[in-house]
């Protein structure tokens, strides 16, 4: 090479970046939320009057991103899905993470409750948006790859960001069967030294309880920011974790849950040749209520799929109240329905999830959504009379076809089909998944996939009950 022609490549290098950029400030906006349960509609909170509502937080969303074109950030840390409302339940999550699409999110790191409805709906669901689902520490237990890609790079306004996904499954439950989870710190430290020289920015996208979030910043200080869920905990500014190395602290941000605020972290940053510094890092939580106006592209988005819920499926004349540990009439109702609908003789659910009790009057698709969250399968299984009597002695169950006496997980006198039961004989058994899943009676058993959930069963029954009286 000509020597100077090598001159000036030599000074462009060590030159241009500086003399082009040094010293301009950059400002980036990170909004985010954490457990918004899929209460997408807005609700009464006591002192605060109504609060929430999605279609208001994409409200807030495009307000920010028109104050500050092209650098503002959406994340959200997980729990989309369960505890939903009827709209969230039905679809499986579809019309949730649509919704966050419209919203333009940049990153989710899904939560625990993703994964109760299984993890083949949610990759289902989120194979149909294009939304960056990321989770380093879940992994497939055959072939040990994680469920999602563990991060994704943004660039925005010039400065690329990395989201690290960190997040919590409940491998007990039947719906993560298939899975494992990896400690996320560890797991941390594994990605860290390969993502960190890619991006000027590194963000920690968790779902794993502020305590352990602040347990990450102190053992992975190359983290700029970890914005958290799970623990619904309301950070109204920044915890900071101060690093070992005496440079500053990282700082840990949390939104509450559903959708009572907007988290809004607001970062300077400048450049200084070809690196990138942080000068600042505030953060806030901007309350959703009446105040502000819900955005009608959101509103009637949900809107659409909700309508077809409120047909009316059966008319009750009485009440139906539920307890979900103990007998109830709306627990004897669903496991009435499962029971004939698969008929079986012995029918053995859990109580139902939902804060929800039939009132006299129409019964609605929306409700059988109120009452049971999670799409559980109905399983059947021959158990023997010996083998039943130990699974209802392990804790309390929703029961049909089958009257005992039970003290203190003692049970006795049980009697199928209005017969002293036979322990040696066996038995057809209607159960759900999580219950087969859980019990060792079932270990040693064939179980049977019937193709239809705990919830399709109530629908089923009541469309052909019609009347309860
Ligand atoms: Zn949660």
């Amino acid at each position: 090479m000509p020597l100077l022609q090598s001159i000036l490549l030599c000074s462009l290098f060590v030159f241009a970046p500086s003399t082009a950029f040094s010293g301009e400030k950059v400002e980036l906006v990170i909004l985010h939320v954490n457990d918004t349960h899929g209460k997408m509609q807005p609700y009464e909170a006591g002192e605060w009057g109504e609060v929430g509502g999605i279609a208001r937080l994409s409200t807030l969303i495009k307000q920010t991103r028109r104050e500050n074109p092209d650098r503002v950030l959406f994340l959200h840390a997980g729990d989309i899905l369960s505890r939903g409302d009827p709209v969230t339940v039905y679809y499986g999550g579809r019309i949730n993470f649509r919704a966050y699409e419209k919203m333009g999110v940049d990153a989710i790191t899904p939560g625990n409750g993703e994964f109760y409805m299984g993890i083949e709906n949610l990759q289902n669901q989120a194979a149909r948006v294009s939304i960056p689902f990321v989770h380093a520490n879940a992994l497939y237990r055959n072939h040990g790859n994680s469920i999602f890609p563990p991060y994704v790079i943004k660039e925005v306004n010039g400065i690329k960001i990395g989201i690290l996904g960190l997040g919590l499954v409940r491998t007990w439950h039947n719906s993560s069967q298939k899975l494992t989870l990896d400690d996320p710190i560890e797991v941390a430290k594994q990605y860290v030294p390969e993502l960190r020289p890619k991006v000027d920015l590194l963000i920690a996208l968790t779902h794993i309880q502020a305590k352990n979030d602040s347990l990450l910043a102190a053992a992975v200080p190359e983290l700029d920011l970890i914005v958290g869920g799970d623990s619904h905990t309301r950070l109204n500014s920044p915890s900071r974790i101060p690093r070992a190395n005496g440079q500053g602290s990282v700082p840990i941000v949390q939104a509450r849950h559903y959708f009572q605020f907007m988290g809004r972290v607001d970062i300077e940053l400048e450049r200084d040749g070809d690196k990138v510094r942080i000068n600042k890092v505030d953060g806030r939580l901007i309350p959703i209520n009446a105040e502000t106006t819900p955005d009608p592209e959101i509103e009637n988005f949900i809107a659409q799929y909700a309508a077809p819920l409120n047909e009316v499926i059966a008319r009750s004349e009485i009440e139906l109240k539920n307890d979900r540990d103990a007998p109830s009439p709306l627990g004897d109702l669903v496991v009435n329905a499962v029971l004939s609908q698969t008929r079986a003789d012995i029918a053995i659910i859990h109580g139902n999830q939902g804060e929800f009790d039939i009132k006299p009057g129409d019964i609605t698709l929306a409700d059988i959504n109120r009452i049971r969250w999670y799409h559980s399968r109905i399983v059947t299984a021959r158990l023997t009379g010996a083998q039943i009597q130990q699974l209802l002695a392990a804790r309390f169950y929703n029961v049909a076809g089958c009257r005992f006496t039970k003290i203190e997980s003692q049970v006795t006198d049980l009697r199928i089909n209005g017969q002293p039961v036979d322990s040696a004989a066996t038995y057809l058994v209607a159960t759900e998944q999580q219950v087969a899943f859980r019990n060792s009676v079932f270990e040693s058993v064939h179980v049977d996939f019937t193709g239809q959930r705990v919830d399709t069963a109530l629908e089923s029954h009541l469309r052909h009950v019609a009347v309860i009286r």
